[in-house]
């Protein structure tokens, strides 16, 4: 690799006087066009990781994200630090802005684009048409349908690569199991591609935990907490009503500022939420695992868990949001007796029943090809019931010696794996 003053880019070009552990490593594997898979704690700072890169490689640097909230938000840091070969193109811009983009896209360093743009085939065309030098997928554990942020429009993205002619990757994400690290690798069909791990350390989150025998008990002690507790603080539920009440209950005990945020409300009551949150028009937001991704707050003091999330990776990566800054922080769980049934029940409905299973592999037989979501409707399968179902079955099927019966048991021992290892984490 040609040599380059990283530290010198860094101050002159990000204003930053170091490295944080592990991004100079990432940023040499991309210079030098090795397919990257990295793990960096939340807040670690990953988008330097490709925004450097992006500067220096020759061709654009395609960067895949799962939020366009997010993508607008980087473009606009990105931006204010001088960068101003970069653009985001998702389904908010109006077609004169996308137009706009489109036309500029050989001027381009970086590309922020959302995976469902980039499955339109014109897009695919256009971007056929640039040297794309380095690809990267953010938050990718979004890929892996055993990752805890599963979206459909990530599966694809093997695809796009061919169409690009295979360019370096980037995987990055905060969060992902060995197992999920397999599946993002295989999925991006970049099995040799190298693994920078860097886990999480924080040591300034005191994590705590509290023993109640049950719900009321739980809003009891979670008052009573918060009467001497330093904002701003984030409080975890499992269910969008419970957000709702006690948003409303502290409201009415004058607890300050209150709002609640959950996947159930209108895209612009969130954005307002999301903005009073970072200007600190707000103490405290009551949530769903819906708020959070990609929130870039330092001063997080305290995250609260109301309700024992579905995975120990949500959970991670929750707590993970407190004290960015460095400074002292807490995570409080409350547990109540049997708390542990709702996430049990949670991934024993993601995975498909028996009959379930049975009735897919009919349709394949009756169909003579993979059922799509609408075939099977009468199975009345969950969107991750009908994924797990169709990612294994289409490698099965191509085995040209594989009967049904044994591709049937197959996909039973499978379920039976993961739903085992699943509720033993
Ligand atoms: P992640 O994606 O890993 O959660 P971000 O890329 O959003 O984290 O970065 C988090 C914050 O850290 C941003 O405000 C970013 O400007 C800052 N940051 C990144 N790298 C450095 C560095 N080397 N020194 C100081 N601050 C940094
Ligand atoms: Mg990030």
């Amino acid at each position: 690799m040609e040599q380059y003053d990283l530290e010198g880019i860094l101050e002159d070009e990000f204003g930053f006087t170091s490295f944080r552990p592990g991004q100079k490593n990432v940023i040499e594997n991309v210079l030098n066009e090795v397919d990257t898979l990295a793990i960096l704690p939340t807040g670690s700072g990953k988008s330097l990781c490709y925004q450097l890169p992006s500067k220096i490689i020759p061709g654009l640097t395609i960067v895949v994200s799962p939020l366009i909230s997010l993508m607008i938000d980087q473009v606009k840091q990105v931006k204010a630090k001088g960068m101003k070969r970069v653009a985001a193109i998702h389904s908010f811009l109006t077609p004169d802005e996308r137009k706009q983009v489109l036309r500029n896209l050989s001027a381009l360093q970086l590309l922020y684009i959302s995976p469902e743009m980039l499955q339109m085939t014109r897009m695919q065309q256009l971007l056929n048409n640039e040297n794309v030098g380095l690809f990267v997928v953010d938050e990718a554990h979004c890929i892996s349908q055993w990752g805890h942020e599963f979206r459909t429009d990530y599966l694809k993205l093997n695809q796009v690569l061919h169409q690009l002619g295979d360019p370096p990757v980037l995987a990055l994400s905060a969060t992902a199991t060995p197992e999920v690290q397999e599946d993002i690798l295989g999925q991006l069909e970049r099995p040799e591609a190298e693994k920078l791990i860097y886990p999480m350390d924080k040591p300034n989150i005191q994590l705590s935990m509290a023993k109640m025998t049950n719900e009321q008990e739980k809003v009891e002690y979670l008052e009573n907490y918060l009467t001497n507790q330093q904002a701003p603080t984030m409080i975890y539920f499992s269910s969008r009503q419970m957000a709702e009440k006690i948003c409303f209950e502290l409201k009415k005990k004058n607890f300050g500022r209150i709002a609640f945020y959950h996947g159930g409300m209108e895209p612009v009551d969130r954005q307002l939420v999301q903005q009073q949150f970072m200007r600190n028009e707000l103490d405290i937001v009551c949530c769903t695992s819906a708020f959070g991704m990609g929130i870039d707050k330092p001063d997080i003091r305290l995250v609260i868990h109301f309700h024992l999330p579905p995975r120990i990776e949500s959970f991670i990566q929750e707590i993970g949001r407190a004290g960015r800054d460095g400074r002292e922080c807490t995570s409080l769980l409350l547990y109540s007796t049997g708390d542990e049934r709702l996430p049990r029940m949670f991934i024993e409905s993601e995975l498909p029943s028996d009959e379930q299973i049975e009735g897919y592999m009919e349709l394949i037989d009756s169909h003579g090809r993979l059922p799509s979501y609408e075939d099977s409707t009468s199975l009345e399968l969950s969107e991750s019931q009908y994924n797990f179902l169709s990612i294994l079955t289409e490698p099965l099927l191509r085995s040209p010696s594989l009967d049904k019966a044994e591709a049937e048991r197959m996909l039973k021992g499978k379920q039976r794996k993961r739903l085992q290892q699943k509720l033993t984490h």
